[in-house]
């Protein structure tokens, strides 16, 4: 399997880029954002429960947000990957994800991490705040908290990665099919016939 996490801090363009790779890949795509909004406008418990944590741009406790994810990926079984995006967002859930992959005999291939300066993330989540209308991406001083949020708490995700070798940062600047090629890049070199054997 090819199992991509894609990392980065809100605004980042992970939605965006995850789209593309999920055609190019033949991937199943996971956001738990994503799943999160589904179940708002559904009205589900879970929704009015993640809702009170999204509007103050704090993350949806781990318990809640893993149990969603692995019964989501579950409905999947013949996925030939999945590309995990807004997932893991702590340690306990990187550490929750790999002993779920393990259980299915797979693993994270890699972990694929756009690079975003500050100015500019502020600047596309009050663009997007405009047109998609998400409440979490109107209020400034919300917008700064999630920003905090990555920094303090999702952060740390990156040297789980990073320890497992399989960390790989990518200029989140440019046009939307620069980036995607530089995704590509990665994952082509990386899908070479040798790595791909050790991986499986
Ligand atoms: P963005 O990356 O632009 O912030 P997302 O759609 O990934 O957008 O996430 C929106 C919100 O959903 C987050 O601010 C958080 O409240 C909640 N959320 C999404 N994924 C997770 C997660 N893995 N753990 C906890 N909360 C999450």
């Amino acid at each position: 399997m090819l199992n991509i996490v894609l990392f980065g801090p809100p605004g980042a363009g992970k939605g965006t880029q995850s789209a593309k790779l999920i055609h190019a890949y033949q991937l199943v795509h996971l956001s738990t954002g994503d799943i999160f909004r589904a179940n708002i406008k559904g009205g589900t418990e879970l929704g009015t429960l993640a809702k009170s944590y999204m509007d103050q741009g704090q993350l949806v406790p781990d318990e809640v947000t893993i149990r969603m994810l692995e019964s989501e990926a579950n409905k999947s079984p013949d996925a030939k990957g999945y590309i995990f995006d807004g997932f893991p967002r702590t340690p306990a859930q990187a550490k929750a994800l790999d002993q779920f992959l393990a259980t299915k005999n797979t693993s994270i291939t890699m972990m694929l991490a756009l690079e975003v300066e500050e100015d500019e993330l502020r600047k596309r989540l009050l663009l997007r705040g405009k047109d998609s209308g998400r409440a979490d991406d109107i209020d400034p001083a919300v917008i700064q908290k999630r920003i905090d949020v990555y920094r303090n708490e999702t952060e740390p995700v990156r040297d789980f990665y990073q320890e497992q070798k399989k960390y790989f940062g990518i200029d989140g600047i440019g046009s939307v099919d620069e980036i995607f090629e530089r995704l590509c890049a990665v994952i082509n070199s990386e899908l070479s016939p040798d790595s791909y054997r050790d991986q499986n």
